[in-house]
């Protein structure tokens, strides 16, 4: 008998856990609010709001896993970025580079990259895609799914066997399940707000378009309570974020207020950004909150779990939501994988249930610390981002690190070493060895898991701490020892 999933929300994270169970025989429904965002009316509104999002080798690694071609196809439309390009107050450029054996992390389109991803669902013959039906509540005891739809305005009760909630930040499947579990939850919202700004492409002497920036870094205006960062696009524009704090956006009522403003923090952008265009955006484009969300466990019994945001919305500045989300389809995957869930294979019904619960029950356990850790890390990096990356403790530091990743870890590690790295794999166990800085674990180690990239760094943090009380305290015992050498020498002297 074909075992049915229901998939709630057609974001990435949904279209890849449909692709990975239909690839396991899993006959699948997914049922997304929004209308087909192919179709040309909401690619328009689309448009509107292009934001684009860096993806890393976890996510790629995620999707080489499930579907390679797809993941392959991916590759081709994006583009890398090989560092941070730090623009300061004065107009001074700072390239910092991402990884030692030049390692990127990449722009992509996120609608492109959800578009692309329907299309694979939509090629699968087991996936069916309903746009426009929206869910409403969910009996899971009953196996029930309560589903609006929106063009006919009516509702409709679906059955179903599992039901992967991959509906964002304010999940209704997340809420349901609060319903039957004890799901420890907490929500912070920063006190921070994103709006999106565009640079436009340039032109050169022929009228061809041209980046306006260097299109191989991320870019970052870094002021201390607020920041602007910039990622290219294949129309060789650059999609901005502006992020401060709602105090600051709320001094900007007029006009006038937001160009004074915006001239004296980002001096440069905004020669490319122009007059008509900032204040376009500031007029027409949302300001939206950052929220970070944690639970605790993500799943009932055999019925129902949560992946990507629903489960841990995180604040943006690690670039690892959707790469965490992503990773969290390959390691259900693998888990079930392990359990050896089987929705087609003739399997006693009591024994594919017993598995498909060891199987969620085990994905709660072992990715909480995972989710936490990447959670805490992209707050901790809320402020290097913004404050941090600028001062010259933040600059040795990066120094000392990468002097030793170079003395430590010879052998380069690359996306494509990691090939064996595949659908089996949960993560490598123990703590990897010789020095690693921590975002290349994060960003560029999928065979490191989250929370043992966090123990690793924070041990090697440890070390350096200590390296640097012990370099103090020589320093101190050595002017000590010279200060008392040139007193006793004063004295002989006076005394002879
Ligand atoms: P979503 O993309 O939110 O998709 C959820 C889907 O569910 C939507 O299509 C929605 O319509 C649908 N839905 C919701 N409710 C219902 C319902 N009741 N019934 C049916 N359907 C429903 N991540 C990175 O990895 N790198 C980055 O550089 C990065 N940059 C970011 C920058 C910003 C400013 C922000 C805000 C986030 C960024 N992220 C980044 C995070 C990333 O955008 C998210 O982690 C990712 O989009 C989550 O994907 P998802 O599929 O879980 O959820």
């Amino acid at each position: 008998m074909t075992r049915k999933l229901v998939v709630v929300g057609a974001g990435p994270v949904g279209c890849l856990a449909a692709i990975a169970l239909a690839k396991m025989g899993w006959s699948v429904e997914i049922y997304e609010a929004r209308p087909d965002m192919r179709l040309p009316s909401s690619r328009e509104a689309a448009q509107q709001r292009s934001i684009n999002l860096a993806i890393s080798s976890r996510g790629i690694a995620a999707m080489q896993a499930i579907d390679p071609a797809a993941a392959s196809r991916f590759l081709d439309s994006v583009i890398p970025m090989r560092g941070r390009l730090i623009h300061d107050s004065n107009g001074n450029l700072d390239s910092q580079l991402y990884d030692r054996d030049g390692q990127s992390i990449n722009s992509i389109d996120r609608a492109l990259l959800n578009q692309g991803l329907l299309n694979e669902v939509l090629s699968v013959d087991s996936i069916r895609v309903l746009f426009r039906h929206k869910i409403v509540s969910i009996n899971f005891d009953g196996r029930m799914i309560r589903v609006f739809d929106v063009g006919k305005g009516e509702e409709l009760e679906k059955s179903f066997d599992l039901c992967i909630g991959a509906d964002g930040s304010y999940s209704v499947v997340r809420r349901q399940l609060m319903r039957v579990v004890r799901m420890d939850f907490q929500q912070v919202y920063i006190p921070h707000e994103y709006i999106e700004l565009k640079i436009p492409a340039g032109t050169d002497n022929r009228n061809d378009p041209v980046f306006l920036l260097d299109p191989n870094h991320l870019h970052i205006w870094p002021r201390h309570s607020f920041m602007l960062i910039a990622l290219p696009n294949k129309d060789k524009s650059f999609t901005c974020t502006l992020f401060a704090p709602t105090t600051e956006f709320e001094k900007l009522s007029h006009d006038d207020q937001i160009l004074a403003w915006f001239k004296k923090h980002f001096s440069d952008a905004f020669e490319f950004i122009g007059t008509e265009g900032l204040l376009n955006s500031f007029h027409q484009n949302p300001r939206s909150p950052l929220v970070s969300i944690k639970a605790k466990p993500y799943h009932y019994k055999d019925r129902a779990i949560i992946l990507g945001d629903a489960a841990h919305s995180m604040v943006p500045f690690y670039g690892q939501g959707l790469n965490c989300g992503l990773e969290d389809v390959r390691v259900l995957t693998a888990l079930l994988h392990e359990e050896g869930v089987h929705p087609t294979a003739g399997q006693d019904p009591d024994d594919f249930d017993l598995r498909l619960a060891r199987a969620l029950s085990r994905y709660s356990e072992s990715r909480h610390e995972d989710l936490i850790a990447i959670n805490d890390l992209a707050m901790d990096n809320y402020v290097e981002m913004r404050h941090s990356v600028t001062t010259p403790a933040h600059k040795l530091r990066r120094m000392v690190d990468n002097l030793l990743f170079s003395l430590t870890c010879r052998t380069p590690v690359t996306l494509a070493s990691l090939g064996a790295f595949a659908a089996g794999v949960t993560f490598a166990p123990g703590i990897p060895r010789g020095w690693l800085p921590l975002y290349t674990m994060v960003t560029f180690r999928p065979d490191i898991s989250y929370s043992t990239a966090k123990r690793k760094a924070a041990k090697q943090d440890r070390v350096i701490s200590n390296v640097g009380i012990a370099g103090s305290v020589v320093l101190g015992i050595a002017s000590v020892g010279m200060a008392s050498m040139a007193l006793f020498h004063r004295t002989r002297t006076y005394y002879s």
